[in-house]
């Protein structure tokens, strides 16, 4: 059986802590102007107040799975081993960062009751998993696998279709589509 590591932020369920920051500023930062992947960079000066705050929500505690994320991977478990590999790093504030562990955990657990606790991966290096399939909204996370699934997020839909294309990479915008990828030739 092939392997996949699939990606919990942004993958099985969208905009958390997109959703907490919001809450925060009173209102929607304009994501354009982010340069990177951390969109808690447009916090500037108020990156401390906010992170002092955070440190004990929990960002998953009315979390969705995304639309046919639930049946589409349970499919999956039918002809693949399925991993969840997920960073649970806080940078600004490590020392904390155990609750969005338990937090994770908490929510992988509940919400995906078909796949073992055994195949939950935490760890913010994805390169030593040696999966044959990647899926991640974060190149740098797909990187070296043998099929490449990108999934859209803000911070990669802008990236150039030919790069991705001579990469390998396959650009995946929602579950239907990952699910006709890798169950076209199962089903
Ligand atoms: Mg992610």
């Amino acid at each position: 059986m092939q392997t996949i590591m699939v990606d919990m932020d942004d993958v099985l369920t969208y905009g958390n802590f997109s959703k907490i920051l919001e809450d925060y500023l009173g209102y929607k930062p304009d994501y354009k102007n982010l340069k990177g992947y951390y969109i808690q960079d447009l916090l500037g000066d108020k990156k401390n107040d906010f992170f002092s705050k955070f440190k004990d929500m929990n960002m998953y505690e009315n979390a969705e799975l995304l639309p046919d994320c639930y049946d589409i991977l349970k499919e999956l478990t039918k002809y693949y081993n399925i991993y969840i590999c997920t960073d649970y790093i806080w940078r600004e504030i490590v020392e904390y960062a155990g609750n969005n562990l338990k937090n994770k955990y908490d929510f992988l657990y509940t919400k995906l009751d078909f796949i073992e606790p055994k195949n939950f991966i935490f760890t913010a290096d994805k390169s030593v998993i040696n999966c044959d399939i990647k899926i991640d909204d974060k190149i740098e996370n797909i990187l070296g696998a043998k099929t490449m699934l990108l999934f859209t997020a803000y911070h990669n839909k802008n990236l150039d279709e030919s790069e991705l294309h001579n990469q390998n990479i396959i650009r995946v915008n929602n579950w239907k589509e990952l699910g006709n990828i890798l169950l076209k030739s199962n089903r």
